[in-house]
Order: C-alpha cells, then sequence, then structure tokens
C-alpha cells in the first residue's frame, strides 16, 4: 500500500519536554508557523515517565518566560539535606528550590499548552526511519508507524535512546546512566519530607561502587501523599547492580518502608552530555536527553526546555535561509553559557563519582556561604548559572573569604 507523504516545515521527533519546549518557543516566535510544525509522538498523552518530576527554578522560569501556567497537582520544596560520608550538608530553608510534579500530568498538560499555540502532535506515532535528503533544497524524510513526513529541518527531542541520533549521528552508549525509582505511600503528618517541605538526598552509594546518589522527594500520586525514592547511576555500561543500587536506597532512608524486590521499581536511562559529539547535522537537531542532560544529579527538564529555546532560535534562522544556524547550534551547545554548564557538571561527576570521591566530599563539606552559592548556580537561580567562571569564582572567594552576603 502507498502511503501519502504529509510536508511541513518542521518536524519535531518527541513529544516530551524538549520537544514541546522546542515548538513553545517557535510558536511563540514566529506564530505564522502554526499548523506548519508536526510532532510525532510514539505513545498518547497522559503518557507514563519514570521521573521523579522535580522542575528546578530554572524550569518553572522558563514556563513564566513563555506565559504557560501548567496547572497541574505539585509539592513545593523550600529545604533539603545531603548526606554524604563525611556528614550531612544542610539546604537552608527559604526560596523554592523544587517544584514536584507528576510527569504525565504535566506532560499532558504542557502539550495542550503546545497544541493552543499551533503544534500539530501526531500521536501514536514511532519514528522508525529517518533520512536526510538533498534533493528539493534539502531536507529530512521521516518514516513514522502513521504516514511519511517531509520538512526541511527535524528536530530530534525522542529521548535517550533517540531514533534520529541513531539514524543521524554517532551512537556513543559511554553517556548513558540510568534511574530507578518507586513511590511510596507516606503519612503526611509524620513524613518529615511533607512536615518540613523538604527533600533528601544521600550520596553515601559512592562508597559502595554506585556512582550518583539516592533521593527521596515528597509528590502528590491521584492527590495523596507518597515519596518518590530512587537511586541515579551515572553510567549503565557496567553499571552497579540493581540489588546493589536498591540496598543503598534501604539503607539511605531506613525509616521509609521500601521493598527490596527489583520488579517493584521503574528504571530508565538517562543520557548526559558528553562535549566530544555534535548536535546537528544540516538538516537536524538534537535536543533534550537525546542530546545529552546533567551528568551530576541526572536532572533534564531544564535542559530540555534550554534546548527547545536555542533549537527555535537556530529554526527561524534556518528556515530563513541561514545555511550556518544549525552549525550555530552546535557551537553554542559546546561553547555557550549552556554547554559551559553541562562540561561543569561532568567535571563535578567525575570528582565526586571518581577514585578520590571523599577529598571533594569533605572540600564541599568546608563552607556552607559555598555550598549555598553552589546550590544557587545549579538550579540557575539569579541567572548564577550563565555568569562567566572569573566572576562566580570571585564571587566564592568573597563570600567565603571576605564573609559577603551570599544573595
Ligand atoms: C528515574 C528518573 C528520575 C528523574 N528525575 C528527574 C527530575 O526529578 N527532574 C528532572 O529534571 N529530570 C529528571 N529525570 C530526567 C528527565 O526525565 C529527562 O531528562 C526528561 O524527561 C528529558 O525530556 P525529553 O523531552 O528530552 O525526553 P522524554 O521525556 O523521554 O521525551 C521523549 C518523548 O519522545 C517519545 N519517543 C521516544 N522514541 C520515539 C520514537 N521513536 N518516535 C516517536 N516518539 C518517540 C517518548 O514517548 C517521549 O514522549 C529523571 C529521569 C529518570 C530516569
Amino acid at each position: 500500500m502507498t502511503r501519502l507523504t504529509e510536508r511541513c516545515d518542521v518536524i519535531i521527533a518527541g513529544a516530551g519536554p524538549a520537544g514541546l519546549a522546542s515548538a513553545l518557543f517557535l510558536l511563540d516566535r514566529r506564530p505564522t508557523l502554526a499548523g506548519r510544525v508536526i510532532a510525532l509522538e510514539k505513545a498518547h498523552h497522559p503518557r507514563p515517565k519514570v521521573c521523579a518530576g522535580g522542575l528546578i527554578p530554572k524550569a518553572i522560569a522558563t514556563l513564566d518566560e513563555l506565559g504557560i501556567d501548567v496547572d497541574v497537582p505539585a509539592v513545593r520544596v523550600t529545604a533539603g539535606s545531603a548526606r554524604t560520608e563525611i556528614g550531612t550538608v544542610d539546604i537552608p530553608r527559604g526560596e523554592v528550590l523544587c517544584t514536584i510534579v507528576r510527569r504525565d500530568q504535566f506532560d499532558a498538560s504542557l502539550a495542550a499548552a503546545a497544541r493552543r499555540a499551533g503544534l500539530r502532535i501526531v500521536e501514536d506515532c514511532r519514528v522508525d526511519e529517518v533520512d536526510e535528503v538533498e534533493e528539493g533544497g534539502g531536507g529530512v524524510r521521516v518514516i513514522g508507524t502513521r504516514g511519511i513526513f517531509e520538512a526541511p529541518l527535524l528536530i530530534g527531542a525522542d529521548g535517550s535512546g533517540s531514533r534520529v541520533r541513531r539514524a543521524l549521528f554517532d551512537e556513543r552508549r559511554g553517556q548513558l546512566g540510568h534511574g530507578l525509582m518507586i513511590d511510596i505511600p507516606v503519612d503526611a503528618q509524620t513524613s518529615p519530607e511533607f512536615r518540613d517541605h523538604c527533600y533528601r538526598f544521600d550520596f553515601n552509594c559512592v562508597a559502595a561502587g554506585v556512582r550518583g546518589y539516592a533521593w527521596s522527594f515528597p509528590c502528590l500520586v491521584d492527590g495523596r501523599p507518597h515519596l518518590n525514592v530512587g537511586v541515579y547511576d551515572q553510567f549503565t555500561d557496567g553499571r552497579a547492580p540493581t540489588r546493589l543500587m536498591i540496598e543503598e536506597l534501604r539503607n539511605a532512608f531506613p525509616q521509609i518502608k521500601i521493598p527490596s524486590e527489583p520488579r517493584r521499581f521503574r528504571s530508565f536511562p538517562i543520557r548526559w552530555f558528553d562535549g566530544g559529539q555534535r548536535f546537528s547535522t544540516r538538516h537536524a537537531m538534537l535536543a533534550g536527553d537525546a542530546a545529552g542532560v546533567d551528568p551530576l544529579m541526572g536532572e533534564g527538564i531544564s535542559y530540555a526546555f534550554e534546548h527547545g529555546r536555542l533549537v527555535a532560535a537556530a529554526a527561524l534562522r534556518y528556515l530563513d535561509g541561514d545555511c550556518g544556524a544549525l552549525a550555530d547550534y552546535d557551537r553554542v551547545l559546546h561553547r555557550g553559557a549552556l554547554g559551559r554548564k553541562l562540561s561543569r557538571l561532568a567535571f563535578a561527576a567525575r570528582r565526586f563519582y571518581g577514585p578520590r570521591h571523599r577529598f571533594y566530599f569533605r572540600l564541599a563539606h568546608l563552607s556552607a556561604k559555598a555550598q549555598q552559592i553552589g546550590v544557587d548556580w545549579y538550579n540557575g537561580a539569579y541567572n548564577l548559572d550563565e555568569v562567566p567562571a572569573r566572576r562566580l569564582i570571585a564571587r566564592w572567594a568573597r563570600a567565603v573569604l571576605m564573609r559577603e552576603p551570599v544573595r
């Protein structure tokens, strides 16, 4: 049977945060593209997604910038703690550190906003084949389970196992981490996470061979209080055995009733940033997990949004005939503020999860002020993550040595 070929201006593979943010930025900057941008999504919103659903302030700021009110149940966290082999670091109570949502609800709400802005989402359509074509001005041809689609430009936002990436880019497995998690019902009156509006991290598993950390986040499942608990390991190849990860999770939070059977947990890969790779070809760009996100904590939603912003800017230039736009996207991802932040997180992951982890945890324990700046930098508060390294170090030094206020 011959299938009809549909043509549009931009094809987006995957309608998760990266694909939807790309569409939202594109349609915000150029509303005339309404109906001309198509997202191909293999699932159907609301779709399940293995994720703790923690949105750092930077992600919330991006939603505000786009004027999007994602009206879904959420728990806001204003304090936290991180246990390491050296001791516990308390993140002082103050501003919102994290907004915890359920990904099925959050992504569905984001998809509805993108639809209202003019994105066409073809659901239950898995991208199977991708080719770049040079005839007729050049572009891409995508074969999906629900049709054939052609456009001058493709955004690969189809997650850690990206089909676009495998088809058009070098496939590197070394940069795959993974997380496993479970939701545990709790009594909000007695759970410290709910009572104190806090999240908890535990890095003790590093000493046991897991290159990552355990977390406990308060969240609402069907309106009922739960803790989302899980473990992140930065590597999938030569990964820590699942049983060890679960054991370390149970050791980290002995007061929570965490089961030991692996089948009770859900797990998913997280691709992290590797500065040695390409992020664009002649007619395609990667965004979100498909490109690679935070190697240290496995946080990816804020990066998916930032990729979306940069992808959209490059896409508009490309559609206007600027052939260098996609190469510039690649350059910005390597050398711009986002690439620099991800490179620093990769640097930190090599230190904290490497053989000398104890020394680096000890260093991190030295100054509460330096810790505060680190948390603000991580969360993108006060745009600290965009400040050049020299200014950041100077600020750090003034806060630590000259007792200048952190904020
Ligand atoms: C256990 C765990 C906990 C996490 N916790 C957090 C957290 O608290 N905070 C945070 O910021 N990040 C967290 N992350 C990371 C976060 O989930 C990802 O970084 C984020 O989802 C990336 O968004 P994305 O749009 O790039 O990819 P995804 O959210 O994976 O979206 C990709 C979309 O593409 C679709 N797709 C895939 N293949 C195809 C195909 N061939 N054709 C068509 N469609 C396709 C998928 O169905 C999906 O809808 C966690 C990850 C894990 C595994």
